[in-house]
């Protein structure tokens, strides 16, 4: 077995990351050997092959923390050749080779089976972001906030779990503001579903006030810092605010307040090592929950070797929505030199 692969290699220090042919023995242990055909290019990717964050950590090794394939191999239980799955999370693409090839082989605990009414191709358009804003909405529903119950804010709403998650909380009949840096896509906001557009400066200063007019039913975060200060301190009595990310920075320099005076709830979320019941209950509700059309005005897709040049533009938050990366769309000269990124 031959086939193609990104390969990020640490030169004393320095990340590249290039198009490179691999076999069989590149293949890691696992229970699952999938035929890829799709992967996903979240910020974390970008931080991984950036190398702006430690995410990878063994080289060399295929990045891509999402993968969506058909099964060609499997001795793991309720786990069959010909079954259409997904894997995100865990140590992929940062201890186990990821995404960003034609096969990989994973442990079978990793895999997840594709509802039938998602495509290899829609689950990659929803990508670990996407997965990642149900978890937040399922967070916001556990914590009882329906859509009477008020307005949701999406911070980063331009960014993949921000886009998804307008799509998906205005399908379920939330009146959603959308919180962006980029006033200019407000058009796409609105197309998603947004009633309402504020541009993020209203939030990512320092805090005036712990406990600020009373704005979100609910809130999803990709934002974190002053941001999400703020929406804390704008959440009403008894509201929920789901933290996924964060664009802005990992400090949180606000107050108890809202906890102790509102009954705010701040709920995290990490998809990495979400229990395979969540998983499953996730892209179930994706599956029914997010409008195709919606899903396909967020994505672009891309081949293989346009993944490293990509990288800068994403993390300097250029890129709208979600890109679907076609992993066996590979330019014809392969061979050793590839794409270097970093
Ligand atoms: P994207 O890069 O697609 O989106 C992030 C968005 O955040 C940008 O589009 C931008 O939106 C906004 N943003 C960027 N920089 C800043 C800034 N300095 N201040 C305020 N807003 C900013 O990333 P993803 O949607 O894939 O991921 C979003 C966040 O969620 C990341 O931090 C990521 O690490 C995290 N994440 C966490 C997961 C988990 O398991 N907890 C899983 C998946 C993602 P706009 O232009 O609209 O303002």
């Amino acid at each position: 077995m031959n086939f193609h692969g990104l390969l990020t290699v640490n030169d004393s220090g320095r990340l590249s990351t290039a198009l490179t042919k691999l076999d069989e023995n590149d293949l890691m242990p696992g229970e699952v050997t999938i035929s890829v055909d799709y992967s996903t290019i979240n910020y974390k990717d970008a931080m991984a092959i950036s190398g702006r964050a430690v995410v990878i950590q063994s080289f060399p090794l295929v990045p891509g923390i999402d993968l969506a394939g058909t099964v060609e191999e499997s001795s793991y239980p309720g786990i069959a050749r010909g079954d259409r799955v997904v894997v995100n999370g865990w140590e992929l693409g940062q201890t186990h080779h990821g995404g960003y090839a034609q096969f990989a082989r994973v442990p079978g605990e990793w895999v997840v089976r594709l509802p039938d009414r998602l495509s290899t191709m829609e689950a990659m358009a929803i990508g670990t972001a996407g997965y990642t804003a149900m978890l937040c909405i399922l967070a916001l529903e556990h914590g009882g906030i329906e859509p009477s119950s008020g307005t949701v804010l999406v911070t980063g709403a331009s960014g993949g779990v921000g886009s998804i998650a307008v799509a998906l909380l205005s399908r379920l009949g939330y009146r959603v503001t959308a919180s962006t840096g980029r006033i200019e896509e407000s058009t796409y906001l609105r197309s998603l579903g947004a009633s309402k557009i504020i541009d993020r400066a209203e939030l990512s200063s320092p805090a005036t006030d712990p406990l600020g007019t009373q704005r979100w039913s609910g809130a999803i975060d990709s934002v974190g810092s002053h941001t999400l200060v703020n929406v804390l301190s704008q959440t009403h009595d008894r509201g929920v605010v789901a933290a996924c990310g964060l664009a802005q920075g990992t400090d949180l320099p606000g107050t108890v307040l809202p906890f102790i005076l509102r009954n705010v709830t701040l709920a995290g979320i990490d998809s990495v090592h979400a229990p395979r019941e969540l998983r499953e209950l996730a892209w179930s509700r994706l599956a029914d929950d997010l409008d195709r059309e919606k899903l396909t005005q967020t994505m672009q897709t891309v081949g293989l070797g346009d993944v490293p040049g990509m990288v800068e533009t994403l993390l300097a938050g250029r890129i709208r929505g979600r890109t679907v990366v076609d992993v066996n769309a590979i330019p014809r000269s392969t061979t050793g030199t590839g794409v270097v990124t970093s």
